[in-house]
């Protein structure tokens, strides 16, 4: 799969999964936009594309910014002059039982997952079908877009909500030539898992090690956590694929925990 010539907004890309696949667009030849809250991280990102010979920009956004966002995909636009792929990756988590959740957690995780997806989508969207030369839209899901776990009732919500934003924005977004699909990766070692193990072991009063063996990784094939490459190596395939046959999918990586 080759990028050359194509341009990528990847959101929540200063970190983990998204700063991945920036990574691996960059080395297929892509210039790739850092689009993350975390603008130091967001700028350290780009940096190290750069000097390994890729081209990227940082972008400062909060994906639930609309004004931000719109701003964000413009400059974009400007600097590289078009938008051909968005990666809509950037994420939280929160876990709490359903009765003990605060509604303001809720609205955040909602917000940055599901308005974000939204926000950025629509301004990637207006930049595709005006330059008419189609594009990929790939959502960030996960195995929560299609399983529930106890604690994550905002996540297995908005992470289920992104299959049906996908499957209408292939739906309109096909006669202009733009594929839209979710990838669902299990659980990957990223700052955001990291975080979970020590609050999931105080939710369950059980040790980290039993967090990850009986909880995280139980219902895999081999007891193996997805990876960064894994993930990214999905991304890259969808980003690549030339025609509408695939489209309004989602791509579950998960060491077979899913099989849906
Ligand atoms: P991470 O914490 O390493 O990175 C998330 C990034 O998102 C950070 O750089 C953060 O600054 C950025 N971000 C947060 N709020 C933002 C906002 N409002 N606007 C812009 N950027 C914002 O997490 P990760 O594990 O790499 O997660 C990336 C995505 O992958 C998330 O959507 C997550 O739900 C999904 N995911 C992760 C896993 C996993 O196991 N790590 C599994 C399935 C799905």
């Amino acid at each position: 799969m080759k990028l050359d010539g194509k341009v990528a907004i990847v959101t929540g890309a200063a970190s983990g999964i998204g700063r991945r696949i920036a990574e691996v667009y960059a080395a297929h030849g892509a210039a790739v936009a850092i689009a993350d809250l975390d603008l130091a991280g967001a700028e350290r990102a780009a940096e190290a594309i750069n000097t390994g010979g890729g081209r990227a920009i940082a972008v400062a956004m909060d994906v639930t910014d609309e004004a931000a966002v719109d701003a964000g995909v413009e400059g974009v636009a400007g600097q590289f002059g078009a938008v051909d792929i968005l990666v809509s990756n950037a994420g939280i988590q929160i876990v709490a039982p359903v009765d003990q959740l605060a509604y303001a957690d809720w609205k955040k995780l909602m917000a940055i997952h599901v308005d974000g997806a939204f926000l950025t989508t629509r301004a990637c969207l207006r930049r595709m079908y005006a330059r008419g030369r189609g594009g990929a839209i790939i959502y960030m899901g996960s195995v929560h877009s299609k399983l529930a776990s106890p604690l994550k009732a905002p996540y297995v919500t908005a992470k289920h909500g992104l299959l049906g934003l996908a499957r209408v924005v292939a739906r309109e977004g096909a006669e202009h030539g733009v594929r839209a699909n979710v990838i669902c990766p299990g659980f990957v070692r990223t700052p955001l898992v990291e975080r979970q193990i020590p609050e999931q072991a105080r939710e369950f009063g059980i040790s980290e090690e039993a967090v990850v063996k009986d909880i995280m990784l139980k219902n895999t094939v081999d007891g193996e956590f997805t990876t960064l490459d894994d993930v990214a190596a999905c991304a890259l395939f969808l980003a690549g694929f030339q025609t509408n046959a695939l489209t309004g999918q989602s791509i579950v990586v998960s060491h077979g925990w899913c099989m849906e």
